[in-house]
């Protein structure tokens, strides 16, 4: 192709999103001295489009942490994890992780994309079976693609369809149970206690994604929503990421030291990227302390999610921070999210391909920072509209 037919070939594909309301493009904001309020276009909206679901991302003990590794170390690590990018903070964090979870071992990675997209690869291959929920996150779907495994969807958290297709699976195959805890999207989860005996029953590993469960569920630990199920420690390898809850970078995976020397010799997304930088590890490593330690921030997440359902219709009632508003087309969620935005309020509607098509919604997360007043606004803004 020449120049002008392939740029074509790209803006055919630009313009089929256009027309379909699909096309996405990126709206830069400042920050305010509110965490929660932030500045787009000149005015100052509230947000509810973060994943900080604790606040952490601004909290004093976390950013000194950052900084100090900052002036100690410097702004890289100038190399990957097995040449001299791993420091001693690395080696505290991942083993704060292990304790944490009560593994043996456990890995950090430079965020959860790259982690998913990378360990499923390492650990699958054209003769394992994966199990895999219809509405896993994206990082999954590709991880599982790459790795060239034999991959089966069951309908989403239905217990009885993954049943149904283990049942059918050959005994002997190396087999896997692959899915998110909080869902992303729509902030329900599966009964991990059924989910888990399942595995057991036929045989099968787990690899639980707990990426918007850290630092939101757990009853004692806070650790996510293996540890409110009580089965952290039937699960075979849990994949969290700091990023969410923990208001930082990266991602971790723990389970045990054989699992973990795997993956440092044959995870490929481990071994050929440079290691996250030290103040972010500080940072990270601080958050993990505060979550242990300071229950509050959790508390009043769980309160906020309280005072959002006692106000909401049934319909927009939630299960965790992530409350999906479904909206009937892509048009109408866009003017919805326009109408909000004229009101202060910033939530982001999420559209196809990132949700199934007719799943369109407004996305709301909650935290710990929002303001009663803040919620209420919110609630009384989608009151007020159909
Ligand atoms: C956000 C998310 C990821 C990706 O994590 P990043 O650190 O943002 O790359 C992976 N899995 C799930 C379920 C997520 O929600």
């Amino acid at each position: 192709m020449n120049q002008t037919e392939t740029e074509n070939h790209y803006q055919k594909a630009l313009d089929e999103r256009k027309e379909r309301d699909h096309l996405r493009h990126c709206v830069s904001h400042l920050p305010t001295d509110d965490s929660m309020i932030i500045e787009v276009n000149g005015k100052p909206v509230v947000n509810f489009s973060s994943n900080d679901y604790l606040g952490l991302s601004r909290h004093p003990e976390v950013m000194q942490a950052g900084i100090k590794a900052l002036e100690e170390y410097g702004t890289g690590t100038n190399s990957s994890r097995l040449i001299t990018g791993t420091t001693t903070l690395t080696t505290a964090l991942e083993e704060k992780i292990a304790n944490w979870y009560n593994k043996e071992s456990a890995l950090v990675f430079p965020s959860g994309y790259q982690a998913n997209i990378s360990i499923l690869p390492a650990l699958f291959d054209k003769d394992t079976l994966v199990f895999a929920d219809r509405l896993n996150h994206a990082s999954l779907l590709d991880g599982m693609t790459t790795s060239h495994c034999k991959w089966q969807r069951y309908n989403h958290c239905d217990m009885n369809h993954l049943e149904d297709l283990l049942k059918k699976a050959p005994k002997h195959t190396n087999k896997w149970i692959v899915t998110d805890s909080v869902f992303s999207m729509d902030g329900d989860f599966p009964d991990f206690s059924a989910l888990v005996s399942l595995a057991k029953k036929y045989n099968a590993k787990t690899y639980i994604d707990e990426a918007h469960g850290v630092g939101v569920f757990g009853n004692r630990a806070s650790s996510g929503l293996c540890e409110h199920f009580g089965v952290t420690q039937d699960v075979d390898l849990i994949m969290g990421t700091f990023s969410k809850a923990l208001g930082g970078s990266g991602a971790f995976i723990t389970g045990s030291q054989i699992m973990i020397d795997y993956l440092i010799n044959f995870c490929r997304g481990f071994i050929y990227t440079t290691a996250l930088p030290p103040s972010v590890i500080a940072g990270n490593l601080k958050a993990i302390e505060v979550v242990q330690n300071s229950p509050q921030y959790k508390n009043k997440l769980w309160e906020n999610i309280n005072l959002w359902n006692q106000h909401s219709q049934e319909d927009f009632s939630a299960q965790s921070p992530i409350v999906p508003i479904l909206i009937v087309d892509d048009k109408s969620a866009l003017q919805k999210q326009q109408a909000l935005l004229n009101e202060g309020l910033w939530v982001h509607a999420i559209r196809p391909p990132t949700v199934p098509e007719g799943k369109q919604c407004l996305r709301i997360s909650l935290s710990s920072s929002h303001s009663d007043s803040q919620i209420i606004s919110l609630q009384n803004a989608l009151n007020t509209r159909d």
